[in-house]
């Protein structure tokens, strides 16, 4: 039988057409098909800019330096999360911390913010910068998490990386309702793809051009900005450290391709969903709650086994992949990677995150799964249960 990978993109005739198109055009890089995508995914967001760059990682990086982020101040994410969420953190020479998940949605529990934030306000260990990571494409409950950024004077960047096309409070995430900066990734497993891509957005034009200029190494072109009187008409000035993090405009003429398909793409994630839950409901297992004021974009189907057994985990997890089926673990908490542990983070930490990693497992989910391969999957974990 054929292997079911995890997730997998889908590249249309049309998406060919615009990349080939781009592939003449006398831009391959720098060129107006970027903006023409940064234009889009703001429209499509409803936040007043939009910053691409090579990749959600360079993304996040980006935004942790336009909100000033350096060495002596603090970063919070979550643990369960790609460890991109806390490396941006490192990048600038901060110290990550993490803030433990709601069993049930696997996101960042706002409770358990609001006492580390009132924990940490006692003993002056206030982090400068939180990321929020909207697991699964499930938005974080953004309005208390916000309250209680607001409360200590914390800026929020929303790791969006799952999530463009979903909702929250009636709002398109990427809108920026609650926060500084969001950012996307469009890596071919996420929701829509550019190969390697990401995107920050937000409704700040000061934070918008300061990513932009470090996305080209600092570099200023606006002579109206120019910090030196009697630059040339030649002359460019660079005025920080940056770095080369652009996107091209092959990439962003597939980008803005894919992009018109985003409303079907979530549509059909919704509803392979749907088949699943339809499917797994007389099983021992259940997938995470999605709460109701969210629509999700649906970018992982993570079910978790009721009996908390690590053993169980990895035997269940071991079957469904020797029988081709193409499971994972989203994700191994961050603060035991070996990195992370080398900090100081140890096995009891963060409970919830743990043993959400013992019991949680992706299942295949993308636009083009057969009924059928669901149906496969269910009845192999089935019989591994
Ligand atoms: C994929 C991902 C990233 C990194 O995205 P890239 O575009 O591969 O750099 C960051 N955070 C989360 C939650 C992700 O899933």
């Amino acid at each position: 039988m054929q292997p079911i990978p995890y997730g997998r993109q889908t590249i249309t005739p049309a998406d060919i057409e615009a990349v080939s198109a781009a592939l003449t055009s006398p831009f391959l890089t720098q060129g107006p098909t970027v903006p023409a995508f940064e234009a889009a995914v703001a429209a499509r967001v409803g936040a007043s800019h939009a910053v691409a760059v090579n990749s959600a990682t360079s993304a996040l990086h980006l935004a942790c330096l336009a909100l000033d982020l350096g060495p002596g101040d603090r970063l919070w994410t979550s643990p369960i999360t790609f460890v991109a969420s806390a490396n941006c953190g490192r990048y600038c020479g901060a110290d990550v911390a993490f803030v433990d998940i709601d069993p049930a949605t696997g996101l960042m529990d706002p409770d358990a913010l609001q006492r580390q934030l009132a924990a940490a306000a006692a003993n002056g260990t206030l982090p400068k910068v939180i990321v929020p990571v909207h697991l699964t494409g499930t938005s974080c409950a953004m309005a208390p998490i916000a309250a209680a950024a607001d409360r200590y004077g914390v800026q929020l960047i929303e790791d969006a990386s799952h999530a463009i096309g979903a909702r929250y409070a009636g709002q398109p995430v990427g809108s920026c309702a609650h926060s500084a900066i969001s950012v996307f990734s469009f890596h071919p497993v996420k929701i829509i793809t550019t190969a390697e891509g990401g995107m920050a957005t937000t409704n700040d034009a000061q934070l918008a051009a300061r990513m932009a200029r470090l996305r080209s190494h600092g570099i200023e072109r606006e002579r109206e900005l120019f910090e030196l009187p009697d630059a040339g008409p030649w002359a460019y000035e660079q005025q920080e450290l940056g770095f080369n993090y652009r996107l091209t405009d092959l990439q962003a003429a597939l980008g803005l391709s894919q992009l018109q398909r985003l409303e079907a793409i979530v549509a059909e994630r919704n509803r392979l969903l749907q088949v699943y839950r339809d499917l797994l409901s007389s099983l021992p297992v259940r997938l995470l709650h999605i709460p109701a004021d969210c629509h999700s974009s649906v970018h992982l189907a993570v079910i978790r086994l009721q009996e908390q057994d690590p053993a169980q985990h990895r035997r269940v997890f071991e079957g469904l992949r020797a029988a081709g089926i193409g499971v994972q673990l989203h994700y191994a908490p961050v603060h035991l990677q070996p990195y992370y542990r080398r900090l100081g983070w140890k096995p009891g930490d963060f409970p919830a995150a743990e043993a959400y990693a013992s019991s949680a497992i992706s299942l295949p989910l993308f636009p083009g799964l057969s009924e059928s391969d669901q149906q496969r999957v269910v009845n192999t974990l089935r019989q591994l249960l």
